[in-house]
């Protein structure tokens, strides 16, 4: 069998910068494998932040240019001047209103905006998007579909991983999924035809396989950490409803009176930022929205669409939104209803992190034990596997391109033969990963919309405004 130096688990934006770096600091002899029977238009939107593109910048300037060169293309909304006549504005914004509806924040969307502040822009790109330009500066050959990781088993004796995947058959649910799962019908991976096992070896493995990672649990499972190996529900959910059509007219334009204005999409907050309301325009007259509460796990599964409209209005009344917009959320059509409960990998596990009451927490270490470690032996987790969190700060994607940078510095520098160099470079990659994600996972669950503009530059400045040069030269 052939041995590879490196096998990434998981084809995702995290997986794929880890493999660019490592290639372009000259370990080529590495495979990606992947569980997707087929790559294909699943996902979010993503933006990527000004931290998140240094760091890919310096993992591969080709890999920047490319995630630039296919991001959204912003258009300034039409402001209207003083006499009334309409002129487009330089930069694009996001709003954050208050329930009276003053502007309290305005995020600009424009790269450049973002790049004068930080030396590192900002770019809006769809998740498969993002994934399709990385996987296109990988040689074909070394990114496998169709390879569902099952099981990591660590070979002392040879120095080695043997990574075993399963092929031609269809990926189990994933409920902690990013994505909206497709139809039977969409889906390729549902299409049940024979299975195959395939094993591969290699020096070090990278678990890069998402928030519902095997490899991560394989890692935990029969440990003390084994309660740490699913992701814990964090006590937020989204209630989404995607689609409103044909709204009176009336209320339109009090929403774009008060809210909306001409742009596409604002952020409603309340003063205790508990619960949130996105709303965005879907077309003449239509509009969906995002809620993000805090909930209990208990009161959002398995629920109707007309049972989701009642638990958001009672979010909303409850935190004193006005009438438009609980009439909104009251005329939403039940069809258009789901749910996102989201998760999270605590970076902490001790009372550092403080989760809402609705938060199901597995357990917490002993204040004197360590944290489950992100490696154990020759494998090592990376984004997602290793601190999935809430998307509320925009920063999961953007906090995984710090840890492959960081994690393609430190295996270049190794010795792969060497288990102490080996130990000591995991060591260094959570000494620098681990403090940093406390930090982003405490201000996803409190966000910093409504704190002093103060606090809010040090946010700024600590997480978008490191040269990451300096970062990883402490790690050689
Ligand atoms: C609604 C929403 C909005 C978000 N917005 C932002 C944002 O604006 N900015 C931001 O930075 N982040 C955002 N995030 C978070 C971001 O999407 C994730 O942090 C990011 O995708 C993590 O990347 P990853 O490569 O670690 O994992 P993933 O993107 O989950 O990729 C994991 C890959 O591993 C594969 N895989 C899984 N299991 C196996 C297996 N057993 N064997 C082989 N392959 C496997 C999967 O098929 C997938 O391709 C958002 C998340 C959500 C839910």
């Amino acid at each position: 069998m052939e041995i590879y130096d490196v096998i990434v688990v998981g084809a995702g934006p995290v997986g794929l910068a880890t493999a660019i770096g490592l290639r372009q600091r000259g370990i080529k002899n590495i495979l990606v494998l992947d569980q997707t029977r087929a790559f294909r238009q699943v996902g979010h939107t993503v933006d990527l932040l000004p931290n998140g593109l240094k760091a890919l910048k310096c993992l591969e300037n080709k890999a920047y240019e490319a995630v630039k060169q296919n991001g959204m293309k912003f258009s300034s909304p039409p402001s209207t001047d003083n006499q009334g006549q309409k002129s487009a504005s330089n930069s694009p914004e996001w709003l954050y209103k208050n329930l009276q509806g003053e502007t309290i924040r305005s995020i600009p969307l424009s790269f450049d905006s973002w790049f004068a502040n930080y030396g590192g822009g900002r770019v809006s790109i769809a998740w498969y998007e993002l994934q399709t330009a990385l996987r296109k500066l990988l040689p074909p050959e070394q990114v496998k579909a169709n390879h569902r990781c099952v099981d990591v088993i660590e070979q002392p004796e040879i120095g080695c991983v043997r990574v075993d995947c399963v092929c031609d058959m269809g990926t189990d649910e994933n409920p902690y999924a990013h994505w909206q799962e497709m139809t039977p019908v969409e889906n390729p991976d549902t299409v049940s035809s024979p299975s195959a096992s395939k094993s591969f070896q290699a020096k070090l493995v990278v678990g890069a396989d998402g928030i519902n990672s095997t490899v991560r649990r394989v890692i935990y499972e029969d440990t003390d950490y084994a309660a740490f190996s699913k992701p814990e529900y964090s006590g937020f959910t989204a209630i989404i409803c995607r689609n409103i059509d044909n709204l009176p007219q009336d209320l339109v334009k009090q929403l774009e009176k008060k809210y909306i204005g001409d742009g596409r999409i604002v952020t409603i907050v309340s003063g205790a930022e508990n619960p949130r309301m996105m709303l965005f325009r879907r077309g003449i007259g239509n509009f969906g929205y995002i809620i993000h509460a805090a909930l209990t796990w208990e009161s959002v599964q398995d629920k109707s669409g007309s049972a989701l409209i009642e638990l958001g209005l009672k979010a909303i009344e409850t935190a004193n939104f006005p009438d438009l917009i609980q009439q909104l959320v009251r005329i939403s059509p039940s069809e258009n209803m789901q749910q996102r409960p989201y998760y999270i990998h605590r970076a902490s596990t001790s009372n550092a992190l403080q989760l809402p009451p609705t938060a199901h927490v597995t357990s917490n270490t002993d204040k004197e034990q360590i944290e489950p470690a992100w490696s154990h032996g020759r494998i090592v987790l990376v984004g997602d596997a290793a601190h999935g969190m809430p998307p509320f700060m925009a920063q999961g994607t953007n906090q995984g391109f710090e840890d492959a940078l960081a994690i393609a510095t430190l295996i270049t520098n190794l010795q792969l033969n060497d288990n102490q160099a080996i130990a000591t470079a995991w060591k260094k990659y959570e000494h620098l990963r681990r403090p940093s994600m406390i930090y982003m996972q405490q201000a996803t669950l409190s966000p910093v919309i409504h704190s002093s503009q103060r606090d809010l530059q040090s946010y700024n400045q600590r997480v978008y405004g490191r040269d990451f040069e300096k970062v990883i030269s402490t790690l050689l």
